[in-house]
């Protein structure tokens, strides 16, 4: 359904715990990008930061105490200091922090300094997340990003010597061009950097990305998928050997950094998301805010949450949601809790656990390491045993 206006939203019990913001801006678009990024211009990144703090001071009315705050984009980074500065004036004006509070920032190599590194972490920022995808400068160039892998490096340096250490690195696999090699080398050298925390996400082309064109005109062409498998089974074996635990497709970290903030997600945990485009979770409703900075920063300048739909979510689609949100973490999912919302959802289990693809351990329904690259197909048939 439609909606706008504050008045749509009306909490009963302040209640969300994990703050997402969305800064929207980039130097440059990469050519696999679909997230919602502008080019950044400061002129129009402080007209936004502006609103985005009108719109925290509205929502905070649906916020319990925060346990993560996590500012994601486009690249953060790219705001000026003073920005930061206003936006966590606003944060801790409008909201209650717990003091263990896990706050994660996005970054760009390219858009990091020294002095931006001070700034942050003087604010209280305790994690950063770094975009470096790839460690060989033809798959970066290849990719569009605004960084050599020497530029990574040194973000990453310049952020330990700063003395943060719980820092996260993005890579990427399935590059057009990508060799076995040249992805354990990114590996090797991403680990030889210590963060706690590593992602490696799967490249895949969006209809509308630049790179789904330069494929259909077989400008670029994608590894074969027998490749691909390779590149994530080694992923897991590489970064398992070096003492990092798997505990979502895509997520690896050492020993007490799993990040809080997404872990919400995969457990349906509320959430408010402000600024341009982003979601929110409270009370059973998923909302999502405008896409267009125009709408965002008129309503915003009226006090109205720049809201763009919401949906109330049915029981049947919170079992869908239960169901793909928690089969991404590798502990899976409680069969108590899916027993209790379907009583028939061990029998609908029955066939994908004799093809091997899920198995039960500690009473909870898991994919197996068959099953881990096939996630899609299996949640459909799950879904489809299911009758959902
Ligand atoms: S840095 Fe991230 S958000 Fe920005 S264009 Fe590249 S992929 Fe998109």
């Amino acid at each position: 359904m439609p909606f706008s206006g504050l008045s749509v939203i009306t909490y009963n019990i302040p209640m969300a715990e994990f703050l997402y913001i969305h800064i929207p801006y980039c130097i440059k678009k990469c050519i696999y990008c679909d997230f919602l990024s502008l080019p950044f211009d400061e002129q129009s990144a402080k007209g936004y930061v502006d609103s985005l703090c009108r719109e925290l001071e509205i929502r905070r009315a649906a916020a319990g105490t925060l346990k993560t705050i996590f500012i994601g984009g486009g690249t953060p980074t790219v705001l000026p200091d003073d920005c930061f500065r206003q936006l966590f004036h606003c944060l801790r004006e409008n909201f209650e922090l717990s003091p263990e509070i896990e706050i994660s920032v996005e970054a760009n190599p390219g858009t990091l300094s020294a002095a931006k590194i001070e700034n942050l972490l003087t604010l209280g920022v305790n994690r950063m997340s770094i975009g470096i995808q790839s460690f060989h400068d033809g798959e970066l160039k290849t990719l569009g990003r605004i960084h050599t892998s020497e530029e990574a490096l040194v973000s990453v340096r310049l952020l330990l010597t700063a003395g943060l250490t719980n820092i996260s690195v993005d890579l990427m696999y399935g590059i057009p061009g990508q060799t076995i090699g040249t992805w354990e080398e990114t590996l090797e050298k991403a680990a030889g950097l210590s963060p706690r925390h590593m992602s490696s996400y799967e490249l895949t082309p969006e209809k509308g990305t630049p790179l789904s064109r330069l494929i259909n005109k077989t400008v670029l062409t994608m590894p074969e998928e027998g490749l691909i498998l390779d590149m994530y089974a080694l992923a897991i074996d590489f970064l398992q050997d070096r003492g990092y635990e798997h505990y979502e497709i895509s997520n690896f970290a050492l020993p007490g950094f799993r990040c809080r903030h997404n872990l919400n997600y995969w457990e349906r945990g509320e959430y408010i998301g402000a600024g341009l485009g982003a979601h929110s979770f409270l009370q059973g409703v998923r909302s999502s805010n405008t896409s267009d900075i125009n709408t965002y920063i008129e309503r915003l300048a009226d006090d109205i949450i720049p809201g763009a739909e919401a949906i109330e979510i049915s029981p049947e689609e919170a079992v869908k949601e239960f169901i793909f949100l928690g089969l991404r973490k590798t502990e899976g999912i409680s069969l108590r809790e899916a027993k209790t919302m379907r009583p028939d959802f061990l029998d609908a289990c029955t066939e994908l656990i004799d093809s091997g693809n899920l198995v039960i351990t500690n009473n909870h329904l898991r994919l197996t390491r068959k099953g881990l690259p096939l996630s899609n197909m299996v949640i459909v048939r799950l879904f489809e045993s299911l009758g959902l």
